[in-house]
């Protein structure tokens, strides 16, 4: 069994996108094991995107994912890192595959509706930054 995060970003929320995201995750046989509401100040977006903090992008995009609610989950299933990312689709909904997330939902690169782990050891860090271990139920 596997952990990941994933995050309904503010675009995602604000479109009303939240249960179609949980939806696409449940049925691929994914459990969701955390989940909460959240409003990132613009300093706990910046840390949790610090890998990028060198790429032109993040200025911007840590303004966008403190622009308002987002919801961010763990999720738990066989494979959940790659599960996730597949149903995500390609950074850019552009060059995502049709189906997914992004290239059904997305409006631009940046306003890409969802977030998800890339690895186990950014599962890992991403999971502890939004959660603590009470708020992770096993089932
Ligand atoms: N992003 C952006 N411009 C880019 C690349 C990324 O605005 O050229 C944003 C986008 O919201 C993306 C996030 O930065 O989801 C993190 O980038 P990453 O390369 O990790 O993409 P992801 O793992 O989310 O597919
Ligand atoms: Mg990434």
């Amino acid at each position: 069994m596997e952990r990941t995060l994933s995050i309904v970003k503010p675009d995602g929320v604000k479109k009303g996108l939240t249960g179609e995201v949980i939806g696409r995750f449940e049925r691929a046989g994914l459990k969701v094991i955390g989940l909460k509401m959240s409003c990132l100040t613009k300093k706990e977006a910046e840390g949790f995107y610090a890998v990028h903090r060198e790429r032109p992008f993040f200025q911007s995009l840590t303004s966008f994912m403190s622009s308002g609610p987002v919801v961010p989950m763990v999720i738990e299933g066989d494979g959940a890192i790659k599960k996730v990312r597949d149903i995500m689709g390609a950074t850019n909904p552009k060059d995502a595959a049709p189906g997914t997330i992004r290239r059904d939902l997305a409006a631009s690169i940046e306003e890409n509706v969802v977030h998800g782990s890339d690895g186990p050891d950014t599962a890992r860090f991403e999971i502890g930054y939004f959660f603590n271990s009470l708020e992770i139920k096993e089932r």
